[in-house]
Formats: structure tokens, sequence, C-alpha cells
């Protein structure tokens, strides 16, 4: 494809496929808000509150410090002051940065060199402050007490089904029980939901529950026709990032190994998205106890490499806590791998690396779209988020907070 193609291409989809990677090797560079935005019709996602993390250069001489230029010191600090010798667990870890580090690397150097894109991203990801206004803490309210009585009302456009005098379609108000209830959003475009005078933009045909882990199981299909194709999990895994506590809670890692992701896999097949951080420890939990009992086959590591708006790294690839990149493990669940029968997928092949400015703490890009080739099943296929902080149409979330990022606050009337 032509340069000029390909950036058109990447202003309709939000995906961009590097050349030069490697022969075994895909990078690709996404812009989560355009791809987030595909799915709006009447919303869209503003790049300023998306991007909302500071990239700001560092502070001049006598300007105040800020918490993020604090945070990096001190980071800095520590690194410096930390033992240059590692313990066995460490050695391992640094091992599979090693083995990972040229194909990272390869897949940098291949966005350095695609130009056009370059000088197109500062524009893309304007970071700035969000506007004012506090959001709902979703964590706290669904603990309280009060948790039973709360009610989104959603104001949705639906389509006349008899008659057409009113116009195409009619506007419906229909109040749900927030907390511990499916919710589906039925409606031409997307929905409005009302909550405690704040306003969540809803996309249409997504589907949410709101609850604690010991309501998963809510979430388990009544037919098994009604299983995913698509199941992507991003616990909230323990660690001691004070920067996480605070964002949100954690859970003992012991507690996804009752996970229902098996009795949540389509019959035809599912393929699994797992996101990890580097810690040793869990990898070994992970690959020894968690896919085991998840029965996931065949998994493939994935990288999600950051970079600021300029294209260069986050941070230092080799500063050992703070790698600028996380993993990805993929697998497929009942899917049949056999190579010779796979007919309406492709099975996974090796790495792959994943470019993206990153957007709030922890906000992962979203990934039906760069994955949907390797999905099994049916099209369109049936996906559905664990942890979940945001909606997408045709997805089922789950999570304590799953309209976190559904707040009005990030979206602007198109
Ligand atoms: N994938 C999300 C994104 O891209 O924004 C980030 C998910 S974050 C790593 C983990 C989420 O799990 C947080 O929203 C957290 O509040 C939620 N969580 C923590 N403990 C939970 C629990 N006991 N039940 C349900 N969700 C929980």
């Amino acid at each position: 494809m032509e340069v000029c193609d390909e950036l058109r291409s990447f202003e309709a989809t939000g995906i961009y496929r590097l050349d030069g990677a490697g022969t075994s090797t895909v990078a690709t560079f996404v812009d989560p808000v355009r791809l987030i935005n595909a799915s709006y019709q009447r919303f869209r996602v503003v790049p300023s509150a998306y991007y909302s993390r500071s990239f700001a250069p560092h502070r001049q001489k006598g300007e105040p410090e800020t918490e993020q230029q604090e945070r990096r010191r001190k980071r800095k600090r520590n690194q410096k002051s930390k033992p240059t010798k590692l313990n066995a667990r460490e050695q391992i870890a640094e091992a599979r940065h090693k083995e990972a580090r040229p194909l990272l690397l390869r897949a940098h150097e291949s966005l350095v060199k695609a130009k056009h894109l370059l000088e197109y991203l500062p524009k893309t990801a304007k970071g700035k402050e969000l506007g004012s206004g506090s959001q709902d803490n979703f964590v706290e309210l669904g603990t309280s007490w009060r948790a039973p009585f709360y009610e989104i009302t959603l104001c949705s456009r639906e389509p006349h089904v008899l008659g057409n005098e009113e116009g195409p379609f009619h506007a419906q108000r229909t109040s749900f029980p927030l907390f511990n209830s499916i919710i589906s959003v039925e409606a031409i475009d997307e929905a409005e939901g009302e909550f405690r005078n704040r306003r969540y933009i809803l996309p249409r045909g997504s589907r949410f529950l709101m609850a604690d882990f010991r309501r998963v199981q809510d979430l388990i299909p009544v037919s098994p026709n009604q299983g995913y194709n698509l199941i992507v999990v991003d616990p909230p895994w323990e660690n001691g990032c004070v920067r996480q506590k605070e964002a949100y809670p954690t859970l003992p890692n012991r507690y996804l190994l009752y996970l229902p992701v098996q009795k949540l896999a389509h019959p035809d097949g599912a393929l699994l998205v797992l996101w990890i951080t580097n810690r040793e420890k869990l990898r070994v939990f992970i690959e020894k106890e968690l896919l085991p009992s998840w029965a996931v086959k065949d998994p493939t590591v994935f990288y999600w490499l950051k970079v600021k708006p300029d294209g260069s790294l986050m941070g230092d690839l080799d500063l050992f806590h703070h790698r600028p990149y996380e993993c990805l493990l993929l697998g497929y669940i009942n899917a049949n791998t056999d190579a010779k029968q796979v007919s309406n997928f492709k099975l996974l092949e090796g790495s792959q690396v994943i470019i993206s400015v990153p957007g709030a703490h922890s906000r992962k890009p979203p990934l039906e779209k760069l994955l949907s080739e390797y999905i099994p099943g049916t099209k369109p296929p049936r996906c559905i988020e664990l942890f979940a902080r945001e909606l997408f149409p045709g997805w089922t979330s789950w999570g304590n907070e799953p309209l976190h990022f559904q707040d009005s606050m990030y979206f602007s009337e198109k």
C-alpha cells in the first residue's frame, strides 16, 4: 500500500500496519480514539480526554514539581540505588526481556521510519487535563448499603414497530437497577444513561454487568450458543504500585482460578486474551496454573509498546521495574487448532507488537479489530471483557466499574 493510502486508511480505521519489523514479526500502530469512535454515531470520544496523561517535558529550573515529575524522580533514584545483582526470579524476568528486546526495538524502529505517521501523531494525541467534575466512584457505590436501590435511566431511540407517524424512531426512557443486573442497550444508536446527575454514553448493542467478583457466575450463558468467541481478561493483579492502588482495588491472584472462563467460551471456540504484568512470579502462576485450569491451548505472547505523541518510547526499555511495554497472552479454548482443519480463522503465529500512545492509567487499547482474523466462530464474533471499565458495541462488559470511561466527560456530540 502507498504511504498516503496507509495514512488515509489509518484516519478511517485507527490501525496502521508498520513494515520492516522483520519477516516473522508484525507491528501495528493503533489510535484507540479512532478505533472507539468508529462505534459511535451521535457522539465521539474527545482525544484530549482520552489522552489525559501529561507528556509535558521535564520542568524548568525554579518551576514547582508536578506529582508525575516527583514520581519519575523517585523512581529514577530508586533504580539507581537498586543493587545490580538480581535474584533468581529477576534473572528469569531479565532473560524474557532480553528475548523480547530485539523484536520491540525492530517494531519501534519501524514506527520511527514511518515519517508520515510520526508527523501526524502529535495532532492525534494531544494530552491535556480532563475537564472539571468528579466522576462517580462505582467501586464505592457498589459496596454501599444503598447499592440495591440505585437505578440508571436509559434514554434511547428505538425504531417504530408499527406505523411511522412521528419519524423513524421514538424516544424511550427505562430504568434498571444499576448494580448486579445485566443491562442491554437496545437502541438504533447510542443510549444516554442518567445516574446521580451524571450522564453516560452507552454504545448500541452493548451489555454490561456492574458487579463484584462474587456475581461473576451470572455471566454464564443460558445456552452454549450464547458463549463468547473473544474473551478479554484484564485482572486487577496485586502488585506494589502505589498509583494502581489509588486507581482501583486489586484481587488475590488465586481468585482468578474461579473465573468461569471455560463456561463463557463458545463451543465453536474462543480466543482468550489475558493482560499480564512483567512480574516473574505472576508469569509462573499464569503459565503453570491459571491457563491450564482455564483449558487455554497454545499461548502466544504479544506486546503492547507505549510511546509518547512524538513517537519516542514512554521510558527506558531496559528499566527493570518500569518497562515501557506490557504483555498479553493469547490462546484458544475449545477451538480446533489443527492447522489443516482451521477454516474460518487464522491461527496465531508468533509474537506481535501493538504500539500506541497510552490513555489513562491501565487503560488498554481496544482489541477486536486488531485480532479479528484470529477469532474463531461466526462473524461478527461474540465478545466479552472481564474487569472492564468501558463498553463496546456487541460486547458484554463485566467489572465493578464498567461505566467508568462511559461518563459523558469523555465525549462530545458530533
Ligand atoms: N481493562 C480496563 C481498561 O482498559 O481500562 C482496566 C481494568 S483494571 C486492570 C482492573 C479492573 O478490575 C478495575 O476496574 C477494578 O476496579 C476491577 N476490580 C477490582 N476488584 C474487583 C472485583 N472484586 N470485582 C470486579 N471487578 C474488580
